[in-house]
């Protein structure tokens, strides 16, 4: 089992060597927005990074791009038109890009004769075709298809845990932004409810504050290595935290946070040590 993280560095570096499987399914999650950022990548006409800035890309994020083609269900299952419609996407060659991907968004809802469908395409893909298959329950894929496809495991509630802990931080730096005393004293009973969890916590803040102060300084996307913020949802609080925070205070934080894990690391009070930490945000 991997992390998301990891899952990302392992494709980039597939698309970035050339080595794209045609099929892959990731097993144990279904975030769209992951599925997404890295076609974003596969489509990207710079080097593959996903720039955010070259028409392919551009197009992605206004969710026009002619060469991505997302299959969600409509309803309780994916239905044989929407096969159909991927059929036809399959046969006509890329028009922007060097690839075309399509992502199967819940594909565990696919009939066992959606799924015979695409097994077509599967065994003789065009050489331009990447197809990505979500799902939490890839038991009810049927093994024809799993095994033309590259599996990659997601550790789901990791993940979840991990993405929680991600939207807290973000959370956490938007509070300290606009000054609002009563949220951020409000993460003392956070910290206290479990304290392991809280050190990751003040990591996913360190690496906040790291983002935010390369994006203040370059406004380049690129550079951005917090995961939370390398997905589309979270573009918007990057750019309104990057207008809100100065440079100095941006510092100050990730100051505040290195003394306050080494204190808690050197057996200092747990509890007194954040609350130091949570006064100084709310004064300074
Ligand atoms: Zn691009």
């Amino acid at each position: 089992m991997m992390d998301y993280a990891a899952q990302m560095a392992f494709l980039e570096k597939a698309i970035q060597t050339g080595h794209l499987s045609h099929g892959y399914i990731f097993s144990g999650t279904e975030s769209l927005a992951f599925a997404v950022t890295i076609a974003k990548k596969i489509l990207c006409k710079q080097e593959h990074i996903g720039c955010d800035s070259c028409s392919s890309c551009l197009k992605i994020n206004t969710g026009n791009h002619p060469d991505l083609f997302i299959i969600e269900p409509d309803g309780a299952s994916i239905k044989n038109a929407q096969i159909e419609a991927f059929q036809r996407f399959t046969f006509i060659r890329p028009f922007e890009s060097d690839y075309k991907v399509a992502i199967v968004s819940q594909a565990h809802l696919m009939t066992e004769h959606a799924q015979n469908r695409l097994l077509k395409v599967l065994e003789e893909p065009p050489g331009y075709m990447c197809l990505i298959f979500l799902t939490k329950q890839p038991e009810r894929l049927l093994s024809t298809v799993v095994s033309r496809c590259q599996v990659l495991l997601f550790e789901e509630a990791e993940f979840q845990e991990e993405e929680a802990i991600a939207e807290q931080a973000v959370h956490f730096m938007k509070s300290v932004a606009e000054r609002d005393a009563g949220r951020i004293l409000e993460f003392a009973a956070y910290a206290k409810q479990d304290k392991a969890r809280f050190d990751r916590f003040l990591n996913q803040v360190m690496l906040s504050a790291r983002d935010l102060m390369i994006f203040k300084e370059t406004g380049n996307i690129q550079l951005i290595h917090h995961e939370k913020f390398s997905i589309l949802e979270e573009r918007g609080a990057l750019e309104h935290l990057s207008k809100v925070l100065t440079l100095k205070e941006i510092l100050q934080l990730i100051e505040m946070i290195d003394d306050t894990q080494r204190k808690i690391r050197n057996n200092m009070n747990f509890d007194l040590s954040v609350d130091s930490m949570l006064l100084r945000c709310v004064k300074e």
